[in-house]
């Protein structure tokens, strides 16, 4: 399996984030995809290369222009404007029923972000550019018929919503790369096989893509963006928002709207879940998948799940981790996976490594 990696990734290295009342060293450090990068060559999982550049078009088929102004400016504004050169920390956020759109970049900081965790630095936009190149990349090796492939994303990117930060992340790689596979479901000069030609599933179905997020966290972003789309599923295994971040979306009753009704499922955990209860669960999530019959799997990997991490409450061991890629295999789908989160950073390697080589194992 190829993994997609670009060094620019490791430039974001915000100082600090507020967290529980306090401020603390940055969870989402530059040492993740080494520990990551050391893991994957010791379990000889593939080579690592470097993403194409696919531009800003599929980048801006999934976020809004004015978002993406934002992103690339904010920080000389910030600092043009006198402000920390420690990053753009917003002091107030925008909540609805507030009347004006402020034009500075101090209330542009608060209407964009939704926490204190996602400061962007000099290095931030080209971080969060690559990132979302490498999950581009990931994602055209399995248009390609590559059976799998993992985009060692970071910043993640699931919590980032079309026009809003949030959560360590800035551009969601998942849902561009799904947008993209969306577009473009097989190479433009491959011919069709003849049975799929006179097939009435060719179109709709052949587009339709599932996205699992297997985070500790909810991924609000992506849902919120497929959330009135029928072509894309999303379905999302974490703690419930009742006791954890992001608080404001992840609940079961969260199905989809309009079109996209009855294409997001929320499973909300309860804290201390084990390997037993956790992987009966994602048994569920892939039968509804599977019976969803999606041309390609995107599977938002968030390894906060492990019963050691600083920002979870599961018990997850580590052999849990390549059960749950044997069980994604059985699945049988060209598959992309995505790094989000996980920040026991001692076994955040071999954590990783353990779900692509169950995965590879099948
Ligand atoms: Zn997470």
């Amino acid at each position: 399996m190829h993994t997609v990696f670009h060094p620019a990734q490791l430039e974001h290295n915000p100082a600090r984030e507020f967290l529980d009342g306090a401020w603390i060293d940055y969870l989402e450090s530059s040492r993740r995809p080494r520990m990551i990068l050391d893991a994957i060559a010791q379990a000889q999982l593939g080579p690592v290369i470097a993403p194409d550049d696919f531009g800003l078009a599929p980048i801006r088929a999934v976020h809004a222009g004015h978002y993406l102004d934002y992103l690339q400016s904010a920080y000389d504004r910030w600092i043009a404007a006198g402000r920390s050169r420690d990053g753009v920390y917003p002091d107030t956020f925008y909540k609805p029923g507030f009347l004006h759109r402020p034009g500075g970049i101090g209330g542009q900081a608060g209407l964009y972000t939704f926490d204190l965790s996602t400061p962007i630095t000099a290095s931030t936009w080209s971080a969060a550019y690559w990132s979302a190149q490498s999950a581009l990349t990931a994602a055209r090796l399995v248009r390609d018929g590559a059976p799998a492939a993992f985009a060692l994303c970071r910043p993640p990117g699931h919590h980032a919503h079309a026009d809003l930060c949030g959560g360590y992340c800035f551009l969601n790689n998942a849902a561009i790369a799904a947008e993209y596979l969306a577009q473009h479901p097989t190479p433009p000069d491959s011919p069709l096989p003849t049975s799929e030609i006179g097939s009435r599933e060719w179109g709709v179905g052949s587009r339709r893509i599932a996205i699992l997020d297997v985070d500790f966290h909810h991924g609000n972003g992506t849902q919120a963006i497929f959330y009135r789309r029928s072509d894309v599923l999303f379905v999302s295994l974490h703690a419930d928002p009742d006791r954890q971040y992001p608080y404001f979306m992840g609940g079961s009753d969260e199905r989809g709207e309009g079109e996209g009704e009855g294409f997001n499922w929320n499973y909300p955990l309860p804290a201390g879940i084990d390997d037993a209860r956790y992987l009966a669960t994602l048994d569920e999530a892939c039968a509804r998948i599977a019976g969803f019959a999606p041309r390609y799997l995107i599977v938002s990997l968030g390894v906060d799940t492990f019963g050691g991490d600083p920002l979870g409450d599961f018990a997850l061991t580590g052999s849990a981790f390549p059960r749950i890629g044997a069980c994604l295999a059985q699945l049988k789908l060209p598959t992309v996976f995505i790094m989000e989160g996980g920040y026991a950073i001692e076994q955040l390697g071999a954590n990783v490594a353990g779900v692509l080589s169950g995965f590879a194992r099948g």
